[in-house]
């Protein structure tokens, strides 16, 4: 017995040194010294033995039990420490090399040209006004001279919260909004995001406008030729001609609207502007009186001129994008062009 318990601290200290992982450590240390081990086995068998007899074998199996339990520790310490350091050689920082760089955000195209625009306008004396795109029906169509069962409403599919309460179809209802709470003189420009049941190539049920409104004594329609002529010089170019269509809008008379040389042709004709040279680019006009009654002017002494266009139709124009549906797929190869 004493001969099969010496094999047995031989056999286990030869075993435990050829160990270099911490699982198959733990699997031997079970084998051997745990509840069904080999050396507990042992230790349950001196039951059988005589008194003197088990009196020496119980002290040599555990003495051996110590032994080995130690030579099992400081493997288990040998084997975390040379783990440890294989960590840490693998999470070697090199110093000199060079760094990574995080990828840095940047404004969409559609707020970088509507802040261009906001600038342009600025220029002009024009302050900046907002309103809500959630929107009452008053503000988005009847005070704009669009009542209900009107066949202009037509002309703009309207998403419906309630009867009473729709996304706003265009940035108009600011101009209502700002001239409800201020006497002239006005001069606002109101850009934001506007909502229509229109979905294909061209459009998008989500789209950008702004929206420009001037109203004081003595304005002319001879000033909505001047502001706009000017912003287009600003924006497009000196050399860039421009004309005044007549056109019909249920909140302005009279109405008109603008288009510009083609960008792309110089005027000569291509795809873009259908071989005509021109782009349209605005709508226009002069502040129907109407809606002077809406909001308490006195119609006989002030007189002004609204106009409003798509912001993504003047990026396309600036920027030469030929397709609208690129400002909506968050492609980064085409956003991190502008
Ligand atoms: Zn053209």
């Amino acid at each position: 017995m004493k001969e099969q318990l010496e094999k047995l601290r031989e056999a286990t200290i030869e075993l435990i040194s050829g160990l270099s992982d911490e699982k198959a450590l733990n699997d031997a240390r079970t084998r051997i010294l745990g509840r069904k081990g080999q050396l507990t086995g042992f230790l349950r068998g001196l039951k059988d033995l005589d008194p003197e007899e088990r009196a020496r074998m119980g002290q040599l199996a555990n003495q051996i039990k110590i032994d080995l339990e130690q030579s099992f520790d400081r493997m288990e310490t040998a084997i975390r420490e040379r783990m440890e350091e294989q960590r840490l050689a693998a999470e070697f920082v090199d110093v000199t090399l060079p760094g990574r760089r995080s990828p840095i955000g940047r404004s969409h195209i559609l707020h970088r040209v509507t802040d261009e625009l906001i600038d342009v306008f600025a220029g002009l004396g024009f302050q900046l006004a907002e309103g809500p795109e959630v929107e009452l029906d008053y503000y988005n169509f009847e005070a704009l001279n669009i009542p209900r069962d009107h066949p202009a409403r037509d002309m703009q599919d309207t998403f419906y919260f309630s009867d009473n309460v729709v996304l706003r179809t265009h940035t108009s209802p600011v101009q209502i909004r700002t001239m409800e709470k201020q006497q002239p003189p006005v001069r606002v420009i109101c850009p934001g995001k506007v909502y229509r049941r229109d979905a294909d190539i061209t459009h998008s049920p989500m789209f950008m406008q702004i929206e420009g409104l001037w109203v004081d004594r003595g304005i002319s329609f001879a000033d909505l030729k001047g502001v706009l002529t000017a912003f287009v010089q600003e924006y497009f170019g000196k050399d860039v001609g421009l004309r005044f269509r007549p056109s019909f809008f249920p909140f302005t008379e009279p109405s008109a609207e603008v288009d510009i040389r083609c960008v792309i042709c110089g005027g000569e004709g291509c795809r873009t502007c259908s071989q005509t040279g021109w782009l349209e680019i605005l709508g226009s006009g002069m502040v129907d009186p109407v809606l002077y009654g809406f909001v308490n002017y006195d119609p006989s002494v002030y007189t002004g001129f609204a106009f409003g266009m798509g912001i993504e139709r003047v990026a396309m124009l600036k920027y030469r994008i030929p397709d609208i549906r690129a400002f909506y797929e968050n492609d980064v190869r085409f956003l991190n062009q502008f």
